[in-house]
């Protein structure tokens, strides 16, 4: 039989957006050995929604850096969308992590002197967007973060809610495959944060 059911073209189309081959991470601080990722194999695929819990000091950053191409890891390998990120030069990882690549932390990490807007299209700025664009998409994201109304606010006049909003919209600046969340509502209220979690979910 040639043809497929809709789900199995479905399948098809998924890819395996991250992969991880004997991860591991030490830190050497002041001749103490800290084992912070001791071999983690993980394979993700695209349109996934994965949680990584644990306790404080588990790992959860490192392996964020780590999948995220931030740092580099002691022993292992890290792909993303099946590219050796080892084998990127500076400026190869560069554009990784500007247009593969949007990253979502604790503590929001927004521009203070700037507006909303300004913030989510800062990165499309370093991604080659002309400006009368990157406003448009920029208030489009606003939009879809429900703060079209506050692109002129600078995060000092919102709520911690709203600025990790601005961060999620800042993220999909120039429409990365993967989103990473480092602790996103830890900084939040219990209802805050759900909120955020069902934007990060309605967007995935
Ligand atoms: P989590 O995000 O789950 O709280 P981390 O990945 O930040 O955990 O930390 C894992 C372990 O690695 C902890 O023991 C932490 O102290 C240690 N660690 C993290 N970053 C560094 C670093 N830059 N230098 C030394 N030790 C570190
Ligand atoms: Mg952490």
């Amino acid at each position: 039989m040639e043809q497929q059911s809709p789900q199995q073209s479905d399948a098809e189309k998924r890819r395996v957006i991250i992969r991880t081959v004997g991860l591991k991470k030490s830190y050497i601080m002041k001749g103490v050995v800290t084992e912070a990722l001791r071999g983690v194999e993980v394979e993700i695929v695209t349109g996934e929604f994965i949680s990584v819990m644990g306790p404080s000091g588990s790992g959860k950053s490192t392996f964020f850096n780590m999948i995220g191409a931030l740092d580099s890891p002691t022993v292992g390998r890290v792909f993303i969308d099946e590219v050796d990120v080892a084998q990127l030069t500076a400026e190869e990882l560069a554009y990784l992590r500007c247009h593969n690549i949007g990253y979502i932390f604790q503590s929001y990490n927004l521009i203070k002197y700037m507006t909303a807007l300004e913030n989510v299209t800062t990165p499309m700025a370093f991604g080659g967007v002309m400006p009368d664009e990157a406003r448009e998409r920029g208030m489009e994201l606003l939009d879809i973060v429900g703060l079209k109304d506050r692109w002129h606010h600078r995060p000092i006049e919102m709520s911690g809610g709203q600025q990790q909003r601005v961060a999620i919209a800042r993220s999909l600046a120039n429409q990365p495959s993967v989103l990473l969340c480092d602790e996103p509502t830890a900084n939040l209220d219990l209802k805050t944060g759900q909120e955020i979690l069902e934007i990060l979910q309605r967007l995935n």
